[in-house]
């Protein structure tokens, strides 16, 4: 069976970018996709600070962009998940549900999903008022009213990037105290824009084409109420998408792949990079040029093993 040089997986920024970078290294390279290319960025609406766009872009576009100009290289994508992999044995193991591939190393930039709180609504409204990233998204609130849910680092860190643009910031969390860093917590306390909304949950969310607010619950005294927002920020954590990586590379506690001089994983010739590993960014461009590096250890990885 035909042995790649390299197996990506994943078509986020990272992947792309490793992709790019394998296509001018000459490496033999398969790329898969996964179930939707482009992953979290096909959510954004508009992009305004990625380097080289400043007539801004959108998430799918860019992604597109990085496509093509990975395909240019030369690389082969194939837009299938990848189901399980063996990373016990040499050569490494990726299958989908159609094929088993053989390759000497592996990327794996599977990326993260933002938690939703999948109430009816919500999906819909994504880009239409409904966001999870305050750096990405923030800009586009100047003066108005937003509302962020959730109380931990992710929650309190998009509310004090917001209130640079908003003129208020409501936090509505489930419980009477953060579960945030303290230093965060000492910030945000101190911020006069910001409004906290304690022991209560959204129960609802109002709009047709663009988000209108949000029927808020106190959970002790049921009592309801219509919260008249332009935008929602939901901050509920974040899930690295490692369920196929379970038992062959090293995880944190929350699941994100460990790494070791910035891409190496547990396994030798294995290299991980972008939001799969990145519980602190989580930007496009970071995890653009975290996959660069991923791509060139693994060539530098390549190149030692035929010495
Ligand atoms: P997290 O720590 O898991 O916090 C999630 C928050 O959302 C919690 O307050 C939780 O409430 C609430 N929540 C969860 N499900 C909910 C639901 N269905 N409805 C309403 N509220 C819900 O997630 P995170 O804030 O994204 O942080 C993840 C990891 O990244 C952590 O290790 C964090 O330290 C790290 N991080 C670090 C930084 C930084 O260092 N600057 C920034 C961001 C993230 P409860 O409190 O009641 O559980």
């Amino acid at each position: 069976m035909d042995i790649k040089d390299i197996i990506i997986i994943g078509s986020g920024p990272a992947g792309l970018t490793a992709g790019i970078y394998a296509g001018r290294a000459k490496l033999d390279t398969l790329l898969f996709t996964g179930p939707v290319l482009g992953s979290q960025l096909m959510l954004s609406g508009r992009i305004e600070d990625f380097p080289g766009f400043p007539e801004e872009i959108t998430g799918p576009e860019l992604i597109n962009k990085m496509k093509e100009q990975a395909k240019k290289f030369g690389i082969e994508i194939i837009e299938e998940s990848v189901v399980s992999v063996n990373f016990q044995k040499k050569p490494f193991v990726v299958s989908t549900n159609n094929k088993k591939y053989l390759a000497k190393s592996v990327i794996v930039v599977t990326g993260a999903s933002a938690r939703w709180l999948g109430l009816e609504n919500e999906k819909r409204l994504i880009g239409h008022g409904i966001s999870a990233c305050g750096v990405c998204d923030g800009p586009f609130f100047k003066d108005k009213i937003i509302g962020v849910v959730g109380g931990g680092d992710s929650a309190v860190e998009n509310a004090i990037i917001l209130t640079k643009y908003a003129k208020k910031v409501f936090v509505i969390h489930r419980r009477n105290e953060l579960k945030a860093s303290k230093k965060l917590q000492e910030e945000i306390f101190n911020n006069p824009k910001v409004e906290f909304i304690w022991d209560s949950i959204i129960s609802a969310i109002k709009g047709e084409s663009y988000l209108e607010g949000v029927f808020v619950e106190n959970i002790n005294t049921k009592e309801k109420r219509f919260l008249e927002l332009d935008g929602l920020f939901v901050s509920i954590g974040y899930k690295p998408v490692t369920d196929i990586f379970q038992n062959q590379l090293e995880l944190d506690d929350y699941e994100y792949i460990k790494v070791k001089e910035n891409t190496k994983t547990s396994v030798d010739g294995i290299f991980a990079a972008g939001d799969v590993c990145d519980t602190k960014y989580r930007q496009a461009i970071t995890a653009a040029g975290w996959g660069a590096m991923a791509l060139l250890d693994a060539d530098e990885w390549l190149r030692n093993l035929q010495k």
